[in-house]
């Protein structure tokens, strides 16, 4: 697709200045509690190890991978920094896990009997987790006591180290997350009543970490306000002090009749908007979204000075004029989870320090 004269392609940015800002804020929000950042989905679709270096060069101390194989692929990359995977299959490699000093969530009897069976001379380093009763994933109070025996009796064989106690909320509601809470703290009584006092004790994610300071405990697991994006929908990331890490821009490449057109569409992982609502921003002023297909988007740009090779900000910082991706996620009536994680692979990304 040929872009205008003297313009760029469409691509995606991502702003690492303030990526760093927005851990540097959480992780002294949070401090003495420790920041793991998480990088699951690609980084939340920013691009994996440039993310993850960044955030450990700015407060985090450990990163989330979700599953195993990211941990290994970060290892190959030169990440030496703590990592935590906690979503397993059958497939799971455990023993390159532990042969790649990446920590283990167990949530169940079956993950525990496969960490085990695969150590070596290393014990693997896992975290048990409870479900606090909204949530899937993690023993529950009936299976507790016994995946606690079961990670003891290991930690005696030379097999595992108990490092953690954790569990995840589900951000419902703040009566919800108190609960949680208050069960979690039953299940760390438990565990020390069967002679289990793991160092580590992580329940909060972004939601939580921010506006529940009884729940950090010792470790506050930070995703989506990393990238700059509010947990809530009563404040924005910018109430929060948090500046959004990507902008989606493409240049116009047509102009008839007051409609411009970009060559970014749903094929890019641009979610279909309510047009109605949905602008975009050209020269730090709003327009329209008349339509959109798989590879294109038009814009109303009647009676402005609007030019071929223009630059169009889908969404981004929100200092421009132009919307950000929790507006976005309003339109679509969705969450800016959403909206920057399906930005495609396909779209070159661009690392700006700012
Ligand atoms: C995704 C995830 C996080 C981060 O959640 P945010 O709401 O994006 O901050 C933390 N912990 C676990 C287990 C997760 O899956």
């Amino acid at each position: 697709m040929s872009a205008g004269i003297g313009s760029a392609t469409a691509r995606i940015e991502i702003d690492l200045g303030a990526f760093r800002h927005n851990v540097q804020q959480l992780s002294q929000l949070v401090a003495p509690a420790r920041t793991m950042l998480a990088v699951k989905a690609n980084a939340y679709g920013h691009g994996l190890v440039p993310l993850a270096r960044a955030a450990l060069e700015s407060g985090a101390d450990s990163l989330a991978v979700l599953e195993v194989p990211t941990g290994l692929a970060l290892r190959t990359a030169g990440v030496t920094a703590p990592l935590f995977a906690w979503l397993h299959g059958v497939s799971t490699d455990f023993a390159a896990a532990i042969e790649a000093d990446i920590e283990l969530g167990v949530s169940a009897q079956w993950q525990l009997d496969a960490i085990v069976a695969a150590a070596g001379e290393k014990p693997a380093r896992v975290h048990l987790k409870v479900d606090t009763g909204l949530n899937r994933n993690g023993a529950s109070a009936a299976e507790w006591p016994g995946l606690v025996r079961s990670a003891l009796a290991a930690e005696t064989s030379g097999a595992v180290v108990v490092a953690a106690i954790w569990s995840h909320l589900a951000d419902a509601s703040p009566e919800d997350d108190a609960d949680a809470l208050a069960r979690f703290r039953e299940a760390v009584a438990v565990a020390a009543s069967l002679g289990c006092h793991p160092p580590l004790l992580h329940l909060a994610a972004s939601s939580a970490g921010i506006r529940m300071p009884e729940a950090r405990l010792d470790l506050v697991r930070f995703g989506i306000a990393a990238y700059g994006i509010s947990p809530f929908d009563d404040h924005s990331g910018r109430d929060l002090g948090l500046r959004p890490v990507m902008a989606l821009r493409a240049p116009v490449v047509s102009l008839e009749d007051g409609v411009a057109t970009i060559a970014v569409g749903s094929g890019d992982g641009v979610q279909v908007p309510a047009i109605g609502s949905a602008e975009v921003g050209i020269w730090g002023k709003r327009h329209p979204i008349l339509s959109m297909t798989i590879d294109s988007i038009t814009i109303d740009v009647a009676h402005s000075m609007v030019a071929i090779g223009d630059e169009v900000t889908l969404f981004g910082p929100g200092s421009d004029g132009a919307p950000t991706a929790e507006e976005w996620a309003a339109w679509g009536d969705t969450i800016g989870d959403e909206i920057v994680a399906r930005a495609s692979e396909r779209l070159p990304r661009v690392y700006l320090e700012t």
